[in-house]
C-alpha cells in the first residue's frame, strides 16, 4: 500500500480543491462523454459530489467509486470551461492516487506499469519483440490509413482497426543526436514519447528534418522513458514518479534553450501534470521539475516561428493535399495551442487547409478509457469521423499520436481512405523529405 502520509497529505490537497466546487453544471454542457450518456454521475459535478464524501465511499464502495473516476477521458473540458476554475484533472487524477493506495493495483497493472514501463530499456526490448510478431495474430486493413486488424478473434483488440507497431523504433534507428546550433541560434532538446517512438517514428523523423531545415540543434537523450500518464491515470504515483526521476535526469543535461515534444499529451503532461503531482515532493525536485516544464513546448508552436514559408516547396508529383485539423484536448484546451498547427499547415505549400465543424470536439480516445469502454469512446469517435469527412479533404492532421489512433479507427472501421498524419509530417515533405 501506497505511504499513509502521502495520501492523508493528497486527501488535504483534493479537500481544498473540492471545496472550488459551487456545482453550477456548467461543465455538462462540454462533456463528452455526459453527451453521450446523460448521466450526471459521468459529468464533472457528478464525480467532484462522490469525491467529497471519498473518504466514507471508499470504505463503503471502493470498486464503484473507481468505476465512477475511470469513466472519465481526462480531456480537461470541464475545466476549460469551468467559471470557478476547478482544476477537475488535478483532482481526478489525485483520487485516482488516493483510491489505488487504498485498493493497490491489480496484477495485470501492477505487470504492465511497475513491470515494464517504469523500465523503459525493458520496455523497448518487449516492444521491439511484440513487433516481430505481430503479423502472426494481425493483418492490413486499410492500406491509405495503415491501419490493421486481428486475424483471430482476440477480447482485448475486439473490432479494433489499430495502428501497429513500427518494424523499427524511433529509437533503433536514431538512438541520440547532439548537434550544435545552426542559423538559430538555438537548441532544443526532443522528448520522443512512446507512441511516436514505436508506433509513428515518421513524426519524430518529421521533427529532426524540420529543426535541422529551421537551424535548430538537436539533443536527443538515449534511454528516454514514458511521460508517466498512463501510470498517473491508473493511480500508480509511484511509476509516474520513478519515469519522472528518469526523464528529468535525461533532459537537464545537454543545455538546451527548449524542450518539444510533438505529442499534446506529453506536453500537457510535462508542463502542467508535473507540477501539480509533486507539490507534496521535496523542495529541490519540485524546483528541478518547474524548471523543465516551463522549457517544453509543443513543436508546431516552436517551428512557426521559425519557418519561412518562402523557403519551402511543393512536394514534386503529388497532388495538393486537402488537409483538416483535428484540436487535441490536451493541446487546445489544457494550453491554448490551436493557431500554430493551423498557420503551419495554411503556409506549407502544397497543402489546402479546410475546417471540420466543432474542431476541437474531444475524438474520444482518453487512453486506458478506450480500453475500458470501447463502445462510449467509439460512439463519441464516430461523431468526430463525420465531421472529419464532411470536410472532403483527403488528410486529416493532429498534434496527437493518441488521436491519431482513435481517427484512424474511426475511419478505417467505416472504410474511409483518408491519410491521417501530424503536422509536422506535412511541413517536412515541403522541405524535400518524404
Ligand atoms: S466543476 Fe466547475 S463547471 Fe462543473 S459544477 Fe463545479 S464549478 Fe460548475
Ligand atoms: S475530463 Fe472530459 S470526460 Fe472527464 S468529466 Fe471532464 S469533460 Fe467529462
Amino acid at each position: 500500500m501506497t505511504d499513509v502520509k502521502a495520501i492523508a497529505k493528497l486527501m488535504w490537497e483534493l479537500e481544498d480543491q473540492l471545496a472550488v466546487c459551487m456545482r453550477c453544471g456548467m461543465c455538462q454542457a462540454v462533456c463528452p462523454i455526459f453527451m453521450e450518456t446523460g448521466k450526471e454521475a459521468d459529468v464533472a459535478r457528478g464525480k467532484l459530489v462522490l469525491l467529497d464524501g471519498l473518504l466514507h465511499e471508499m470504505f463503503k464502495d471502493p470498486k464503484g467509486v473507481a468505476e465512477r473516476l475511470n469513466r472519465c477521458l481526462l480531456c480537461g473540458s470541464c475545466a476549460a470551461n469551468c467559471p470557478s476554475g476547478v482544476k477537475v484533472l488535478d483532482v481526478f487524477l489525485k483520487a485516482r492516487v488516493i483510491l489505488t493506495g487504498f485498493m493497490g493495483l491489480s496484477p495485470a497493472k501492477r505487470l504492465i506499469l511497475r513491470g515494464m514501463l517504469s523500465r523503459p530499456d525493458l520496455f523497448d526490448r518487449i516492444t521491439q519483440w511484440a513487433g516481430r510478431f505481430q503479423k502472426v495474430f494481425t493483418r492490413p486493413a486499410n492500406e491509405v490509413i495503415g491501419t490493421s486488424c486481428a486475424r483471430f478473434a482476440a477480447p482485448l483488440l475486439g473490432g479494433r482497426h489499430f495502428r501497429p507497431l513500427a518494424p523499427a523504433a524511433f529509437h533503433q534507428k536514431t538512438p541520440s543526436k547532439d548537434t550544435p546550433a545552426g542559423a538559430s541560434g538555438q537548441r532544443a532538446a526532443f522528448f520522443v514519447g512512446c507512441l511516436i517512438d514505436k508506433i509513428f517514428p515518421n513524426i519524430a523523423e518529421a521533427a529532426m528534418t524540420v529543426l535541422e531545415h529551421c537551424g535548430v540543434g538537436t539533443y536527443l537523450p538515449a534511454g528516454q522513458g514514458c511521460c508517466g500518464i498512463p501510470a498517473l491515470s491508473s493511480g500508480d504515483r509511484k511509476t509516474f514518479l520513478r519515469l519522472v526521476h528518469h526523464n528529468l535526469a535525461l533532459f537537464e543535461e545537454g543545455k538546451t534553450d527548449v524542450i518539444l515534444t510533438a505529442c499534446a499529451t506529453c506536453t500537457s503532461t510535462i508542463k502542467k501534470v508535473w507540477p501539480a503531482m509533486v507539490a507534496d515532493q521535496p523542495e529541490e525536485l519540485r524546483r528541478r521539475v518547474e524548471k523543465i516544464a516551463e522549457k517544453t513546448t509543443d513543436i508546431s508552436a516552436f517551428v512557426t516561428r521559425l519557418i519561412d514559408p518562402t523557403k519551402l516547396t511543393a512536394p514534386a508529383g503529388k497532388p495538393p493535399v486537402v488537409v483538416t485539423y483535428h484540436d487535441p484536448c490536451h493541446l487546445k484546451k489544457s494550453l491554448g495551442v490551436f493557431a500554430e498547427p493551423r498557420r503551419l499547415l495554411a503556409e506549407t505549400p502544397g497543402c489546402r487547409l479546410v475546417e471540420m465543424a466543432e474542431a476541437d470536439a474531444c475524438c474520444g480516445m482518453g487512453g486506458s478509457f478506450n480500453l475500458q469502454y470501447y463502445e462510449i469512446s467509439s460512439r463519441i469517435g464516430r461523431l468526430k469521423r463525420d465531421q472529419i469527412v464532411a470536410t472532403g479533404a483527403s488528410a486529416v492532421a493532429t498534434g496527437c499520436p493518441a488521436c491519431m489512433l482513435q481517427i484512424s479507427d474511426m475511419l478505417s472501421r467505416r472504410g474511409d481512405s483518408l491519410r491521417v498524419c501530424h503536422p509536422i509530417e506535412i511541413v517536412a515533405e515541403a522541405m524535400g523529405s518524404s
